[in-house]
């Protein structure tokens, strides 16, 4: 066979696409599967939003644009910056781009070379360290040890600087913890970065989905720390809009041109459609993202609560996001039937094949212990994921 590039064979298989793949073919095969794997808000786009799209397809707005985006686009995400992260950015500062990975891809293109040192805590978003490893800089894994709480300290962080420190990939809240940063911690990690003159991309999807805790911009911290933060962010989860791919980056104008430059190689402008839609989305009213938030919270501490009720199960309640992560190490070793848990990954499949409920085993995000369940799901199918989760458990020895 043809040989391919050395870099993919380096990377992991990517377990969370498996996942959605397979779950695709269970629920045409007629599984009634529940899905607490997903990333994604359950709700509907808001409806002015579509409005705005359907606007931009029938005035034909359906070209190519420029490379960085439409300027009323990057007005309004400024906008967005001035009035609720307390940041000034101007529209040359951003850049929007096929969703936050793109432009979490395109801002580790733009800034890494080979041989250099991304710092990333643990447990993570899977995707970040095989971006890394993908561009040829390597991942060094800073771990917090206690995933449901997320311990994070810049001390911590401390230990792993070193000449080739390039950048810290820092997500607040977080996926998959749900943890939510303080001020202080966000200014200790920015001044790090300040001093040793490396970078941090602030990936900030998840910025309205904090529920106890308030969330700070990395950038608004210091204009020091503004100086060597790239800010990512996208409309995907606070507005339900996944499939629209709309992410956006701010920072510093010499980084953000040279993901523009790359962007124009390689996949030139976002999606015109959903770049008008994204404009109705920052400008337009907050209700329905409030009242997901709403509904998330509930769902929040329904969950926290049924959990902590089950034996052998332990998880601490997460501040953000719409994530828990749930220490199932107890039940290594136990079996049901010809059924043996082993790991994360069996303990996954003995739920799933015993209760048709879908959660992702914690090898994707570096926390082997654990399982991670999304309660992006209705509260109805929330209950009876529970109840049916307690029962297989109860069946394990
Ligand atoms: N960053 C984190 C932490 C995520 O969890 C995700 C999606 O799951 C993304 C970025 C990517 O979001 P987008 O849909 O904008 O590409």
């Amino acid at each position: 066979m043809t040989s391919l590039n050395n870099r993919v064979s380096l990377m992991d298989i990517n377990l969370s696409a498996e996942f959605r793949s397979q779950l695709e073919s269970l629920k045409r095969a007629g599984r009634p599967i529940i899905s607490l794997n997903v990333g994604e808000p359950d709700f509907n786009t808001p409806e002015h939003i579509c409005q705005a799209a359907i606007e931009a397809i029938e005035q034909g707005f359906t070209k190519y644009t420029p490379v960085e985006g439409i300027y009323e686009l990057r007005e309004a995400i400024c906008t967005k910056f001035r009035e609720e992260n307390n940041v000034e950015y101007t529209p040359a500062d951003i850049i929007v781009s096929t969703g936050a990975k793109q432009v979490l891809a395109n801002a580790l293109y733009a800034i890494c070379n080979e041989g250099d040192e991304v710092l990333i805590p643990t447990p993570c978003w899977g995707s970040y360290p095989e971006m890394v490893k993908l561009i040829g800089a390597t991942p060094v894994f800073v771990n917090t040890e206690e995933p449901g709480g997320a311990v994070l300290t810049a001390d911590k962080i401390k230990q792993h600087i070193t000449d080739k420190t390039k950048a810290i990939i820092l997500n607040n809240p977080h996926n998959p913890t749900g943890a939510v940063y303080d001020r202080e911690l966000l200014r200790e990690i920015g001044n790090l970065a300040h001093e040793g003159n490396f970078y941090v991309i602030s990936d900030e999807v998840y910025e309205y989905l904090a529920y106890e805790g308030e969330f700070f911009s990395m950038a608004s911290i210091s204009s020091d720390i503004k100086a060597k933060t790239i800010t990512v962010n996208g409309l995907s989860k606070a507005f339900a809009m996944t499939g629209w791919r709309v992410g956006y980056a701010a920072g510093p104008k010499q980084v953000i041109d040279a993901m523009r430059l790359i962007q124009s190689y390689t996949t030139s402008n976002m999606n015109s459609i959903s770049q008008k839609a994204a404009v109705a989305a920052l400008s337009g009213s907050k209700e329905s993202v409030d009242h997901m938030v709403r509904e998330f919270d509930r769902r929040r501490r329904f969950i926290v609560q049924r959990l902590q009720q089950m034996q052998g199960i332990s998880c601490l309640t997460p501040r953000g996001a719409f994530y828990i992560m749930v220490n199932v190490a107890a039940f290594f070793g136990k079996s049901y039937k010809d059924c043996m848990i082993r790991n994360s990954m069996d303990f996954s499949m003995y739920i799933l094949n015993e209760t048709n409920v879908l959660m992702s085993p914690g090898v994707i995000f570096m926390a082997p212990d654990y399982v991670r369940i999304s309660y992006s799901n209705s509260l109805e199918n929330l209950e009876i994921a529970m109840d049916r989760m307690e029962k297989a458990l109860r069946l394990l020895t």
